[in-house]
């Protein structure tokens, strides 16, 4: 066992299919607030208005815009100071999130989160801002929801190919946790059981959209991945996504789902005892086949040229990428490597080709 120093972030989580409503009352009352901000999109909300039925909200704000945008933020947060709000509730995907950790940030206002995606954001103390199309993040810990309502009733509406995308996005977050910089044995125990949870939950959703039981495998392997992530921090995977995402303004699960095998690809061999545990996770004899087959069986995505991704972007990205990439990565990763790796992924080769044999 190495010695290590491990984080355990402090948060109340309900988890209960069709208890959203009666949950979050519970929660208002307990945390005492008087001036409820609720944010949600405008697509989600009726699902919001549901979900809020028993409680007393004062202000409703539906200008969510993904990536967080600095105006959407501003604007965000002077509706709160302006109504006085004491107590901010989110209902949506990480971009929704997003906006109540940006107010949250500036204001130090508690938050309850109702997620409807597997994205994680609820159960971490990063934070993510987009301003002049580059993207920053940062940790701060007012942004970390005081409560997270799961319900996978929520989730049910989510389709089929986004469900896929977000919880590949939920995987990476387990997987790159192996060996980002603070990885410890708690996170790796952690981020082992939300392989195993997504990857048993996600061919449910792919087969039975409806099948409330993936959807709730689903978000608990969601919740997991992203306590791992929140301690382990960002590793190899994370870095690339960050550019990616940020630079060329590319949909941020999908991208998490194509580049994932990649990296899997590229490390595995170097690490060992991630990649045993990993495999042991799935079920499979070797990580990289474990992942494969299961993105086989979700038709997940796999180039990035689909969402955006261009050639000419590799030689941009590479010396971005490069410098945030962890010391504790197990592969040493030099510029040749990441275009290797960009150039697999962005065409959707058999990441095979990255191992070290
Ligand atoms: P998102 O919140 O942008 O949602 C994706 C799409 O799904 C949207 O069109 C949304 O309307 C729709 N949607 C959400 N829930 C739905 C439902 N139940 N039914 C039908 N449609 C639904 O995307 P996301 O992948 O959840 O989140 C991505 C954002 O979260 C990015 O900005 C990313 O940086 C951030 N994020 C942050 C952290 C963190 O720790 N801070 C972690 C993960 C993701």
């Amino acid at each position: 066992m190495p010695t290590f120093e491990h984080e355990t972030l402090g948060q109340r989580v309900l988890f209960g299919t069709g208890a959203a409503a009666a949950n979050l009352a519970v929660e208002v009352s307990r945390l005492g607030a008087q001036r409820v901000m609720v944010i949600a999109s405008a697509f989600q909300a009726e699902m919001a208005r549901a979900v809020a039925a028993d409680i007393e909200v004062l202000l409703w704000h539906h200008d969510v815009v993904m990536h967080v945008p600095i105006e959407a933020a501003e604007k965000a947060r002077s509706a709160a100071a302006r109504h006085g709000i004491d107590l901010l509730v989110c209902i949506g995907g990480g971009s929704t999130t997003g906006l109540a950790k940006a107010i949250a940030m500036t204001s130090s206002l508690p938050i309850i989160a109702v997620p409807t995606t597997y994205a994680g954001s609820e159960a971490t103390n990063v934070w993510g801002l987009t301003e002049a199309s580059r993207k920053t993040t940062g940790v701060d810990a007012s942004v970390l929801p005081a409560t997270i309502i799961y319900d996978a009733a929520l989730t049910l509406s989510l389709p089929v190919g986004m469900s896929v995308a977000s919880g590949l996005n939920g995987m990476a977050h387990c997987i790159d946790s192996m060996w980002a910089p603070r990885a410890d044995p708690i996170n790796a125990a952690l981020a082992t059981e939300g392989i195993r949870a997504l990857s048993q939950g996600l061919p449910l959703i792919a087969t039975d959209p409806h099948s409330v039981e993936g959807r709730e495998q689903a978000l608990y392997g969601a919740y997991l991945s992203a306590v791992a992530f929140a301690s382990a921090g960002s590793g190899l995977h994370h870095k690339t996504c960050h550019v990616l995402g940020g630079t060329y303004n590319l949909p941020h699960a999908q991208t998490h789902a194509a580049v994932l095998p990649y990296v899997l690809a590229f490390n595995g061999a170097h690490a060992p005892d991630a990649a045993a545990r990993i495999a042991a996770a799935f079920g499979t004899a070797d990580a990289l086949t474990g992942l494969q087959e299961l993105r086989k069986r979700l038709d997940a995505p796999k180039a990035l040229s689909d969402y955006g991704f261009t050639a000419e972007g590799i030689a941009e990205a590479v010396p971005l990428i490069l410098p945030a990439v962890p010391a504790s990565n197990p592969r040493p990763v030099t510029a040749q490597d990441l275009t290797r790796l960009l150039q697999a992924a962005l065409n959707g080769e058999d990441p095979a080709i990255l191992l070290d044999r």
